[in-house]
């Protein structure tokens, strides 16, 4: 039987390595939901430029077409055919990609597209609403969370590494104007399902956040 692992949570709280790690670990597909809005935001940006008007957004939609594949073991995202995965990581697609999410139309559209790569299949997505939304059945639901100092450092030694220069203040201020759009939008906004179990990153390692999943999931597992 397959199963869902949904993992919600804001940016730098440590999600993605995580979910990464754990389907790898568990052998089942790895969604990267944040990937796709920042397809769309890339998209929209390359057409018609930072206005957030859903009239002209709209009809851009029916002409991106958004997969995912493996290259050498890593996951890629192709925005019409094309590998964007690198282009996608920057400050400017990200606030692109959280002014666009907030569009009803943009969220619809890529929520069908969701569903339709988890059909049939077991997979661990993270995102802002896959417990709440997108997959309110997942059996297994985490929110992790952390305090925004220690995610704009993480980010800040994300881009360092990537020898992008950056300035922690800066970082720090884009995170909390990011987690603020994200979670006063009216469409499906950033919060903690019910049902979740809560995951405080803050002072934990990398490995300590996967095991904690891993040692769930496993659980889970043994009952289906
Ligand atoms: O996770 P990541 O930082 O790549 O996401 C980029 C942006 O996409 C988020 O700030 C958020 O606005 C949006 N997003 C969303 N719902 C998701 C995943 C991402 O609204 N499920």
């Amino acid at each position: 039987m397959s199963f869902i692992i949904a993992i919600d949570g804001p940016a730098g709280s440590g999600k993605t390595t995580t979910a990464k790690r754990v389907a790898e670990i568990l052998k089942v597909i790895y969604l990267d939901t944040g990937a796709m809005y920042r397809a769309v935001g890339l998209y929209v940006l390359s057409k018609i430029g930072e206005t957030l008007d859903e009239d002209k957004i709209k009809p851009l939609l029916n002409e991106i077409e958004i997969r995912f594949e493996n290259v050498s073991g890593e996951r890629r995202i192709l925005l019409n055919g094309r590998d964007i995965s690198d282009e996608i990581r920057n400050e400017t697609i990200s606030q692109m990609a959280s002014k666009v999410s907030t569009l009803k139309s943009v969220r619809d559209f890529l929520v069908d597209e969701q569903r339709r790569i988890s059909k049939n299949t077991s997979l661990v997505a993270e995102g802002r609403d896959i417990g709440t939304v997108v997959f309110p059945h997942a059996q297994l639901k985490f929110y992790m969370d952390c305090t925004i100092d220690e995610r704009a450092k993480r980010r800040s030694l994300e881009y360092s590494e990537k020898k992008i220069q950056t300035d922690i203040s800066d970082i720090k201020r884009q995170i909390a104007e990011r987690d603020e759009r994200d979670k006063s939008r009216a469409h499906a906004p950033l919060k903690m399902a019910d049902d979740a179990i809560l995951i405080d990153t803050t002072s934990m390692s990398k490995e300590e956040q996967i095991q904690f999943v891993v040692a769930k999931a496993q659980k889970l597992k043994d009952c289906i």
